[in-house]
């Protein structure tokens, strides 16, 4: 398979990157680790007339972590993010949902920013940052925009980007002191696209009962869909809370479609099954987070 011809840029300044984007306007698109463009590319699937390829372009390959949270710039590979003990620290759910992102030697090559800007509603890392409230940091030549993750997924593969805009890093919330998070997904194959996933996010108060429950889902709709449990949990504690019951409400909420890799009502089982493990682990790394 080849791609259709296209112009090629290699900026070296995140300015010289800018100009070129602005310059090719709705014709340009950016080229990060290729792991999923090189393929679309191939299939003829999108023909840009000029790609912009940023690995050149320095000071984009950070990870930095602070009390607030995870920010990652464009160029920081899953595999760099998956290493730092810190942002595991920070933010398990990020380590913990990218370890099923593809194979190592995908993740050695493809960006966390790169998959938020693919926006594949099949992706691991789209429901992460939407479970978490996390957003997008854009940059243009026209000024910057922060999108938040609700806003930034608007299609299935259509990110919230304008023609001449780069995404320069994305921001996951740390966890609070009592929260815990777990990421639970089923595909065929380790490492292939999940059927459903799902990222759970429980907060404790101080007597320990849920104060909230979140869970993202992928693979169940056009965009992650974020669903808040907190009701459904009923303000327990977090040992004795019937996550069985929050769980089959969250599948009464999910509406997935059929496809050639499986039927809706596939999907919406795995969805409760899926819920009610990965809402069980993050209640409990919860309880031990907040164990002092
Ligand atoms: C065999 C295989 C299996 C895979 N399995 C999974 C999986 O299980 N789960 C999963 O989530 N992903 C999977 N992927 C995709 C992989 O995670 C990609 O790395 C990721 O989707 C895109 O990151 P990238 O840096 O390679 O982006 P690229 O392929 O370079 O770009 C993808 C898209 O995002 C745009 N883009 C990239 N960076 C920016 C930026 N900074 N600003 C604006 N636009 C940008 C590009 O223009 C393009 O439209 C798989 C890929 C392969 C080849």
């Amino acid at each position: 398979m080849k791609p259709p011809s296209f112009g090629y840029d290699a900026p070296r300044t995140l300015g010289e990157a800018l100009g070129v984007l602005a310059e090719a306007g709705s014709d340009g698109k950016v080229l990060a680790g290729g792991q999923s463009l090189i393929p679309l590319l191939n299939m003829r699937l999108v023909a840009p007339g000029r790609l912009v390829d940023i690995n050149r372009v320095a000071g984009l390959d950070t990870v930095e972590v602070t009390a607030e949270g995870v920010r990652v710039g464009a160029l920081a590979r899953h595999s760099r993010v998956l290493r730092s003990a810190e942002s595991a620290r920070a933010q398990p759910l990020l380590a913990e949902a990218l370890r099923h992102v593809a194979h190592p030697v995908v993740r050695n090559r493809g960006t966390v920013v790169g998959s938020l800007a693919h926006a594949d509603p099949a992706a691991e890392l789209p429901a992460v940052l939407a479970v978490l409230g996390g957003s997008v940091e854009v940059r243009s030549e026209q000024g910057q925009r922060t999108i938040p993750a609700e806003a930034f997924f608007t299609g299935p593969l259509e990110p919230d980007l304008r023609p001449g805009e780069l995404a320069v890093s994305a921001f996951f919330p740390a966890l609070p002191p009592r929260g815990g998070a777990a990421f639970a997904e089923t595909a065929r194959r380790h490492g292939d696209y999940a059927l459903v996933g799902v990222a759970a996010v429980v907060v404790l108060d101080d007597d320990l009962r849920v104060s909230s429950a979140r869970a993202g889902y992928l693979s169940v709709a056009a965009t992650p869909l974020v669903l808040d449990l907190t009701e459904a949990a009923g303000r327990r504690s977090a040992a004795s809370c019937d996550w069985a019951a929050v769980a089959a409400h969250a599948q009464s909420l999910v509406d997935p479609e059929t496809d050639i890799h499986a039927g809706a009502d596939y999907r919406r089982h795995l969805a409760g099954v899926l819920t009610e493990r990965a809402l069980r682990t993050a209640a409990a790394n919860a309880l031990e987070r907040g164990d002092p």
